[in-house]
Parts: structure tokens; C-alpha cells; sequence
């Protein structure tokens, strides 16, 4: 059992008072490849937990396994925030990609719900079963992208739209209109990582187009991802750059170190960067031309960096965007906020809007 202690910023949270066992309250559940975390929100919209709570999740080992470290930290979290748990009324869900709409693991599998079991498997169903309380379900770039929206939004969320980029192995996020995630029809809407983008005055001289993991040549995720960074940006830099120190790297490791090599001020890293940058402000500028939101978010790796950097990388996002002059009187570039804690608190408030009225 582990009990990860982590400030958040959030300014809407507090932890020294515990809700009375009759006021209603909802659980979000960020259900990872090797941590489940959990936090409450009353029904005002409070968050009673202002710090992780999280047990390793088990779902390499299958879902019933995964079941059972969602018992644990459900229990964890409704002791942590002084709620009963007569007290929950609903239960919001999410995973890493790719699931149906309905928190279906998809028929191929996933990278971090690889084994069979685990194919084609209802998810949201069985919990929702366990625990006899309705079960919303997201994938967690859309719950994460939630949570973003409702941090920099606040009481204005639900008249708000934005569209978040989370930077990772691969390019997740979401689309969020009036307050509420796009999900499509088939729970496919907001994967901006395979939005093909425009490459031209993106890529270096004699850089090959650059492919990305689901097949698609040039979309965002084939440049702005760490697997994209490894796949196709580094290739290629390292050979304008021969006598890089991360060349006689493994290909792993070397895309690892790039990050930091940036912060220092590398200009091999720092090209790499602004490719990245390049390719988010061409996807917000189709974003742009399609939902035309209020805020664009950036999330990942990136927020973890030194100051300096995070805000030249998202000032790089930025002037990488192109927008009419009334989209500039009004919008804003922000980063995404307490990213750890994204997922739980972005499932916490979409089941709180499940259940009202
Ligand atoms: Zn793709």
C-alpha cells in the first residue's frame, strides 16, 4: 500500500474540513498503467483532497486485480476527506486510451491494458456493478483536459470551450465545449495526436516526413511526443548535431535527456523544442478554424521544466498559432495545471455534472 503525499495549487480545495457524512459527494478515479489515484469533490464543487492519494494499480495483473486496488483507494480517499461512503453518488472513471465512450479497453488492446483480458473489456460496467453506483467514464487526456478548463474558468466554465494538448509518449488532450468534453460517437473525438498537420516550414532541410505510431504521416503526435522526439526528430538532428553528447545514447535514454539538455540552453534540443511547439500551434490553429475556443492548454513533461522554459515553450505555442484579431482580443494560452492529480479531479467533476440536475 502506498499513500503519496503531493501539494496542489488549486485554490478551491481544502483539506481541514472534513464534509458531514450526510452531504453528498463524488469520486473521480485516475486508473493508470501502474498507479490508480482518487480524490472527492463535494457537491458544491469543493475538492476535500488537496494531495495524491493512490495505491499501485494493478492492471497488469487483470481486472479483477484492478477492481480490488479500486476498492483499497476508495477507501483510502473517502477516509482521507471525512466522507462516508453512504455518501458517494457517483463514481467518475478514466484510462489511458484508446476506449470506447463507454470505458470499453479497445479490441486491440491498449499500451498500458495489454493483456487479453483486458481486450474489448467493459470497464466502466464492472466497476459500476462492484460498487452499485453509476460510473462515468473518459479517457484521461479528456478528464485531464476537464480539469484545466474548469481550473482557469471557474464558475464561467460551463460557458467556456477550450482545446488541451498534453505532451507524452504520445499526444493526448481533449475538446471541451460550454464545460462538457466532446466525445463523439464512438468516444474518438478530441484525439488531436493524429490530426494530420501541415509540415511545410516545419521540418529542417532533407528531414523525412515524420510517421507516427497509428500509421498516419504527419499528424501532431509524429513530432510532438517523446515517441515522436525518438522516432523522427532526433534521427534526423543527430546527424546536424555528430558530435551531441546524447548520440552514443540508446535512442531511449537520449530522447529522455533532451528535455534538460533544453532547459540548459541547448541548441540541438532547443530546434527539437521549437518543432514540437510548431506542430501544438498548428493543431490549435486548426482548432481554431473548427470549435474557435476560448483557451488553449498545454500539458506534459513540459510543465515539469524550469520556469524559463515552460514559458518559452508556450510563447513558441503561441506564435505558432495563428489566429484572426478578434480570436486575439480574446483568447488565452495557459498550461495545464497539477498534472498528477489531472485525471482524478478532471472523472471527479464530470460525474459531479452527471448528477446534477
Ligand atoms: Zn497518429
Amino acid at each position: 500500500m502506498l499513500i503519496a503525499s503531493k501539494p496542489a495549487s488549486n485554490p478551491r480545495s481544502r483539506s481541514s474540513a472534513p464534509s458531514s457524512a450526510r452531504s453528498a459527494v463524488v469520486v473521480g478515479l485516475d486508473v493508470g498503467g501502474t498507479k490508480t489515484n482518487a480524490t472527492v469533490l463535494d457537491e458544491s464543487g469543493v475538492f476535500l483532497i488537496d494531495r495524491m492519494v493512490e495505491t499501485p494499480s494493478r492492471v497488469g495483473d487483470g481486472p479483477d486485480a484492478a477492481l480490488e486496488a479500486i476498492r483499497e483507494v476508495l477507501q483510502l480517499v473517502l477516509h482521507a476527506a471525512g466522507a462516508s461512503a453512504e455518501a458517494v453518488r457517483a463514481i467518475g472513471l478514466d484510462t489511458p486510451g484508446p476506449a470506447t465512450a463507454t470505458g470499453v479497453i479497445a479490441k486491440r488492446g491498449a499500451t498500458n491494458f495489454s493483456q487479453p483480458a483486458w481486450w474489448g473489456f467493459d470497464f466502466r460496467t464492472m466497476v459500476e456493478r462492484d460498487l452499485g453506483l453509476p460510473v462515468i467514464y473518459n479517457n484521461d487526456g479528456n478528464a485531464a483536459a476537464l480539469y484545466a478548463h474548469d481550473q482557469l474558468f471557474g464558475a464561467d466554465a460551463d460557458h467556456r470551450s477550450s482545446v488541451s494538448a498534453i505532451v507524452g509518449t504520445g499526444l493526448g488532450g481533449g475538446v471541451i465545449e460550454s464545460g462538457r468534453v466532446i466525445r463523439g460517437a464512438t468516444g474518438m473525438a478530441g484525439e488531436l495526436g493524429h490530426v494530420q498537420i501541415p509540415m511545410h516550414g516545419l521540418l529542417g532541410d532533407g528531414q523525412p516526413a515524420p510517421i507516427c505510431n497509428c500509421g498516419f504521416v504527419g499528424d501532431a503526435e509524429s513530432v510532438a511526443s517523446l515517441s515522436g522526439l525518438e522516432r523522427n526528430l532526433l534521427p534526423y538532428w543527430l546527424t546536424k548535431y555528430p558530435e551531441h553528447p546524447v548520440a552514443a545514447l540508446p535512442s531511449k535514454e537520449a530522447a529522455r535527456q533532451i528535455r534538460s539538455c533544453a532547459e540548459a540552453g541547448d541548441e540541438m534540443a532547443l530546434k527539437i523544442f521549437e518543432q514540437q511547439a510548431i506542430a501544438i500551434g498548428r493543431l490549435f490553429t486548426i482548432a481554431a478554424n473548427f470549435t474557435d475556443p476560448d483557451a488553449y492548454f498545454v500539458g506534459g513533461g513540459v510543465i515539469e521544466a524550469e520556469p524559463h522554459f515552460r514559458t518559452w515553450f508556450l510563447d513558441s505555442v503561441r506564435d505558432a498559432t495563428t489566429l484572426r484579431v478578434e480570436q486575439i482580443e480574446v483568447v488565452q494560452f495557459a498550461l495545464v495545471s497539477d498534472l498528477d492529480m489531472a485525471g482524478a479531479r478532471g472523472s471527479a467533476l464530470a460525474a459531479l455534472h452527471a448528477i446534477r440536475p
